[in-house]
């Protein structure tokens, strides 16, 4: 049960954070504002939460950027890696609790071998 728990957590966590970064990145490339997502980022996001919630790996999920399955479309994934990549730097300055988690949990899935 616990577990359970923590998982559900984490994975709610996994999916703030896609807001937030997305929210960023479209803020300043797509001239939305406050809650608001241009329509293109909206499908990201929700194509995103999807895959979140199918994701195999369950308690174990890792952040997405750091899986080996990779289970996004190429399409999808080019745009999600660029959001990840715009946003991620200011993840740290806007939202440190946030991305210093989202970085512990990709320390944490580094192969040991
Ligand atoms: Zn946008």
């Amino acid at each position: 049960m616990q577990s359970m728990v923590k998982n559900r957590i984490s994975l709610e966590r996994e999916k703030k954070t896609i807001l937030v970064m997305l929210r960023m990145y479209c803020h300043d490339h797509h001239a939305s504002t406050g809650d608001q997502l241009c329509q293109d980022c909206r499908q990201l996001h929700e194509y995103a939460l999807v895959r979140i919630d199918k994701c195999p790996f369950g308690a174990d999920k890792g952040p997405c950027s750091a899986c080996e399955i990779h289970c996004y479309k190429p399409e999808m994934r080019r745009r999600v890696r660029d959001v990840m990549r715009y946003a991620g730097p200011r993840m740290l300055r806007k939202h440190p609790v946030l991305a210093i988690n989202h970085l512990l949990k990709k320390w944490k899935r580094k192969p040991t071998s």
